[in-house]
């Protein structure tokens, strides 16, 4: 006998699945509205601007390459901070946030899993159904039991938010509840302020822990504006977790830069917080990669580069918001009256959830080259004015 020779087979990732599925389709007029990557109108990966005279400053001045602290870079956690909150948050200026630097959004939200469960026991979380699959994998991993709470109406392509509110008021004390800052993935329906501010009560009446996680800060109104909800739940005096993400608005996916911050009473809770977060990392990966920090650190901290990329954000922002006015101009076109198409001007960032069936996104796949995720999320940035008509035509086609 051998020791793994009789291991399960990973079946591996639906979406990359999907992904190789279209790198191998020979048909010219494909489109990839699958993968959750942001796509420039020529359909590449952007290297922004402002990220690239980062890079460049880098490698001017060379250097040595020796380990970050655990924690990551100070100037860095500070800069995440300062746009997570904003600079003059009273958290911020109070020093109550504990702030790490992360391994991309998904190192985030797996050491605040790990912070709650080893340090408060935390054993319980919910997170909105649907959501993006991996929350599943990164909590249970954590050792958590997963729960869904009621988020969006299919019905009518919008928030359940009754039900939502009243589902998390039967939730015992210390429940973990993961919410989408904004830009919900897969939905793309995001709660309002009012909403945000009911929650706020509900969480404090409750003592439930919110963990909010924000992959696409910017892709929605605004860099300030799709952080409000955080900084409402700051301003309620909540304590509360968010992981931060900036593969998608600095296009750095594969340098793994994100950030977890922690919002405790004082100053002296968020040092211990920080401590343990140290704890967390150290027996696990012992201390982040620099590169993607340094940029994205350079990239906030230069008034000058940081005015070019808040500029390249909203280039990215508008681009998806014509690619969704766009089709659904052309959706209207084709299908008149017959279908409602509202739903992809109501929903916020890079994804659209369409409320196609399995079974037609099945067939957009092979009839029509048009790879979308089986639940029918539909990536909008993998949109270009070229590919519009095509995959308006074959929208329509399946809705026959
Ligand atoms: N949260 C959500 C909702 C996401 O969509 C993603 C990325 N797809 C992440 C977190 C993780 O981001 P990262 O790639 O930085 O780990």
């Amino acid at each position: 006998p051998t020791l793994f020779s009789h291991l399960p087979r990973y079946g591996g990732d639906p979406i990359l699945a999907l992904m190789d599925a279209f790198s191998r389709d020979p048909r010219p007029d494909k489109v990839s509205l699958g993968i959750g990557l942001y796509f420039d109108e020529q359909g590449r990966l952007p290297v922004l601007s402002s990220v690239r005279q980062a890079q460049e400053a880098l490698l001017r001045n060379g250097g040595p390459a020796p380990y970050l602290p655990m924690e990551g870079s100070a100037s860095y956690r500070q800069a995440v901070q300062e746009l997570v909150f904003g600079a003059q948050h009273p958290a911020v200026l109070d020093g109550r946030i504990a702030t790490m630097q992360s391994v991309g959004g998904s190192g985030a939200l797996r050491a605040g899993a790990d912070l709650l469960r080893t340090q408060l026991g935390c054993t319980q979380v919910v997170v909105p159904d649907p959501t993006w699959d991996n929350h599943f994998a990164l909590f249970e991993g954590a050792g958590y039991q997963v729960g869904g709470y009621p988020y969006y109406d299919t019905a009518t392509a919008g928030i359940a938010f009754d039900a939502m509110r009243r589902f998390l008021a039967t939730l015992p004390a210390r429940t973990v509840v993961l919410l989408h800052a904004s830009c919900h993935n897969p939905t793309g329906m995001d709660l309002d302020a009012a909403q945000w501010r009911e929650l706020a009560g509900l969480f404090a009446e409750r003592n439930l822990i919110p963990f909010v996680d924000m992959a696409y800060q910017g892709f929605g109104d605004g860099a300030d504006e799709d952080a409000a909800s955080i900084r409402l739940l700051a301003d309620a005096g909540l304590e509360f977790l968010v992981a931060n993400s900036f593969s998608k608005n600095f296009s750095l996916y594969g340098e793994r830069a994100g950030g977890l911050s922690v919002v405790c009473r004082d100053a002296a809770a968020a040092e211990a917080v920080l401590g343990q977060l140290k704890v967390t990392v150290r027996r696990s990966y012992s201390t982040p990669p620099a590169h993607g920090a340094a940029l994205v650190g350079a990239v906030l901290q230069s008034p000058e580069l940081r005015a070019l990329w808040l500029q390249e954000l909203t280039t990215m922002r508008q681009r998806m918001r014509d690619m969704r006015q766009a089709l659904h101009a052309a959706l209207v076109a084709r299908c008149g009256q017959a279908h409602d198409f509202g739903y992809l001007l109501a929903q916020r960032g890079m994804f659209s959830y369409t409320g196609l069936s399995p079974d037609q996104v099945r067939r957009l796949r092979e009839r029509h080259a048009v790879y979308l995720v089986d639940t029918g999320r539909l990536c909008i940035s993998g949109l270009t004015s070229a590919a519009i008509d095509h995959v308006a035509d074959a929208i329509a086609a399946v809705l026959e």
